[in-house]
């Protein structure tokens, strides 16, 4: 069995969308050994997460009012098997579209499956100015494909919408049929087989639109591993 990690960490200070109101992510000491008044030499922490600034799930709240909040999710919905769609030959300013997502999965989806698609944008891109101007992102026929398709669970290294298009038309249409998105993945190149073993439950953060996500895949199970 294999496990590979998809997930881009939270760290203090980490790149941030640049808009006046998103805050950074902080993680700073509450104790240090040095600071500890039982002379026990105890660590505490303290996390300020936007979780949208790393691999996260974006629950229907979100953009739907009354939508279901993470903490409202089905589990199952992040544990199982996944199909990887390869998307690599789009790049810079391009659009993801439905004909690309048929074409990637070969005949291969079903009802039911997650699906992961792979630019490796994030891979090759993270740390840029301008990253989050210059993605691949999801054409809106895209979302509609994946809502017909019956996926469940829609994760992508890249950004779900085009950059600059304030009508979200991607979230909305994922977000209203129920289906979290799971974004800012990463390493989705190491995944050998079309179809893997997905295991990214959200933090359970009660009544919260988003929460951070360890993302992990699960290649080669044996006897007593996924199927
Ligand atoms: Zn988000």
């Amino acid at each position: 069995m294999r496990v590979i990690d998809l997930s881009l960490g939270y760290s203090h200070g980490m790149p941030a969308y640049g808009t006046s109101w998103y805050k950074e992510v902080e993680i700073r000491p509450l104790m240090t050994p040095e600071t500890d008044p039982t002379g026990h030499g105890r660590r505490f922490s303290q996390f300020v997460l936007n979780p949208h600034n790393a691999t996260h799930v974006d629950a229907p709240s979100h953009f739907v009012p009354g939508g279901k909040d993470v903490s409202d999710l089905d589990p199952g919905l992040f544990i199982g098997p996944a199909l990887v769609l390869d998307l690599t030959h789009r790049g810079l300013y391009e659009a993801v579209t439905a004909d690309d997502l048929a074409a990637a999965a070969r005949g291969l989806m079903r009802p039911g499956l997650r699906l992961l698609l792979r630019t490796d944008y994030l891979d090759r891109h993270w740390g840029d100015p301008d990253f989050w101007q210059k993605p691949p992102y999801l054409a809106p026929s895209a979302a509609d494909w994946c809502v017909e398709q019956g996926a469940v669970l829609v994760g992508l290294d890249f950004l779900t919408e085009e950059p600059g298009d304030r009508a979200f038309p991607v979230h909305r249409r994922l977000l209203e049929a129920g289906i979290p998105i799971l974004e800012y993945l990463c390493n989705l190149k190491a995944l050998t087989g079309p179809i893997v073993w997905l295991m990214a439950a959200p933090m359970q953060v009660i009544g919260a639109e988003a929460a951070p996500v360890r993302a992990l895949a699960i290649e080669g199970g044996g006897p007593y591993g996924p199927a």
